[in-house]
């Protein structure tokens, strides 16, 4: 008899959907699903991917010391103290298996990122959800939910689905009031969205207990490439390079992130397009009875009335050719997370979201 049985834990971990790219029947969709950037990538990054192409045969480098050096010019930051991995997810990952086992807490936000939890159960630990307040993360809260058993506290800002984020001095504070055994993750995937963020950076370097998760995948367009990025105190990167695989990114995703984070006029200019997008889909969707919370990233919560009207809405606007996010599996059911797309994108899904909310179907 078959005896093949993962470890205990595993069959529970409820598999990451990721937003969706086709519909079956549509042709041409529009996908407002994933938050990438409309505007794809940098064209220095499609250049340095093709001189890329020529080396595919050598292993890439396995300290990554091109592209951390890269990230601390352009951030003022220290290369050392950086960590590079496929994606951020992978960095969420290292942090768990490094630092929990079972019988570990990880806590992270009501309405957070599916990744916290999926890495702690990989890990073995227990995932333990706080409640936010009214979609905004709830500093109180997650102090108090803290045990001798906390290992670590995700804490995405801004916020991925919602798109709310808390001020620093609220993070300070949280990370001052944390037991001393927990590290504070603050993951700032959107934090370029943010005019004047740096993401939580410098209280890492205040701090022992705070690390910063970045990626590549949003305002830089790569999300195909793979590549996130840590900052964190020199001791936790010693013990998460023990975990990290020694050639987790590739060639061309090394060349790719590098040319894009220097060329940070393409930052400026992706993160002033999305704020003028996102504000007037924010105020379109309210002319059509649609609310939404105030975002800080490049995509809005729109808040239907209902979980069936969400789901009815999802429908309709899939038959139209466009592609949202349901979001009930982070608890918010009446909600579809709708990325801010270009401006074409952007006035087609606020035109057919008004029709439906007029009765079509
Ligand atoms: N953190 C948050 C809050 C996210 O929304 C995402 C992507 N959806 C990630 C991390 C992971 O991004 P990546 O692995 O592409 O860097």
């Amino acid at each position: 008899m078959n005896k093949i049985v993962p470890k205990p834990g595993i069959m529970d971990i409820a598999l990451y959907e990721g937003g969706k790219s086709k519909v079956d029947g549509v042709s041409n969709v529009i996908k407002l699903s994933s938050n990438e950037n409309p505007f794809g990538p940098p064209e220095g990054a499609k250049e340095s991917v093709r001189r890329a192409l020529h080396e595919m045969h050598r292993y890439p480098s396995g300290d990554h010391l091109a592209l951390r050096t890269a990230i601390g010019e352009v951030h003022g930051l220290d290369p050392a103290r950086i960590i590079c991995g496929n994606g951020s997810d992978e960095i969420i990952h290292f942090l768990c298996q490094a630092y929990t086992a079972k019988g570990d807490e990880v806590i992270h936000t009501e309405h957070g990122f599916a990744m916290y939890k999926i890495s702690a159960r990989v890990s073995g630990a227990t995932p333990v959800e706080v409640p936010e307040k009214e979609r905004v993360t709830d500093v109180d809260a997650i102090l108090a939910a803290c045990t001798k058993k906390t290992k670590l506290v995700f804490l995405a800002n801004p916020n991925n689905p919602t798109g709310t984020m808390v001020g620093l001095a609220e993070i300070e504070r949280l990370a001052e009031g944390l037991p001393p055994q927990t590290l504070l993750v603050l993951d700032g995937a959107y934090a370029e969205y943010v005019e004047g963020y740096d993401g939580g950076a410098k209280l890492v370097e205040t701090r022992e207990n705070v690390v910063m998760t970045r990626t590549f995948s949003k305002i830089y367009g790569l999300g195909g490439m793979r590549i996130g990025w840590g900052y964190a105190p020199k001791a936790v990167i010693d013990v998460m390079n023990r975990v990290r695989g020694p050639f987790n990114l590739s060639n061309v995703a090394l060349a790719a992130a590098e040319a894009a984070v220097r060329d940070t006029d393409y930052v400026e200019k992706s993160r002033n397009e999305n704020l003028r997008l996102r504000t007037w889909l924010a105020e379109a969707l309210m002319e059509h009875g649609v609310p939404s919370d105030t975002s800080t990233a490049n995509f809005v919560l729109a808040r239907l009335s209902s979980p069936e009207e969400a789901e009815a809405c999802d429908a309709y606007l899939q038959r139209q050719g466009l592609i949202v996010r349901r979001v009930t599996g982070y608890g918010l059911p009446s909600a579809l997370r709708i990325s801010v797309g270009d401006e074409p994108a952007c006035r087609r899904v606020a035109h057919c979201i008004g029709l439906f909310k007029a009765g079509e179907r």
